[in-house]
């Protein structure tokens, strides 16, 4: 008689917790915002720089990745973290040029700096600069 009572109490001392630390609410819906001003500012990054490389890619897409800001996959494909919605712009646009990039050289050969150099000059800057910030996400 007792248990399904005591049952529904937990539950709710449970429930009342979580949305005290934000778990549900805050985070996840700071996650969502962010995912949706990454992806904005992903394609508007990825058309204009590809005035100049004139690249096709498959899809595009925004995700929660642990510990990269972006990948290409052999097919075309593009992933972004949606973490870059926080980064600065000359960043955002580092990364994106970056990933870019590898459309067409599939590598970090000379070859394919000299190509993200193109648009993005101070790319070595940048290079250092993001793993700061990668380094400050791995910490939190
Ligand atoms: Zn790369």
């Amino acid at each position: 008689m007792a248990e399904w009572w005591f049952k529904r109490k937990v539950r709710k001392r449970v429930k009342r917790v979580v949305r005290r630390r934000g778990a549900l609410g805050g985070p996840r819906k700071d996650y969502l915002r962010h995912k949706e001003a990454a992806r904005a500012l992903v394609h508007e990054k990825l058309h204009f720089f590809n005035q100049h490389y004139k690249l096709a890619w498959g899809s595009v897409a925004v995700r929660n990745q642990k510990s990269r800001w972006g990948s290409c996959s052999k097919a075309g494909n593009l992933n972004f973290n949606y973490r870059l919605a926080l980064l600065p712009p000359h960043l955002q646009d580092y990364v994106v040029v970056h990933e870019l990039c590898h459309l067409r050289e599939f590598n970090h050969s000379a070859k394919f700096w000299r190509l993200v150099g193109e648009t993005v000059p101070q790319y070595l800057l940048c290079k250092k600069e993001l793993h700061q910030h990668s380094i400050a996400i791995a910490k939190k």
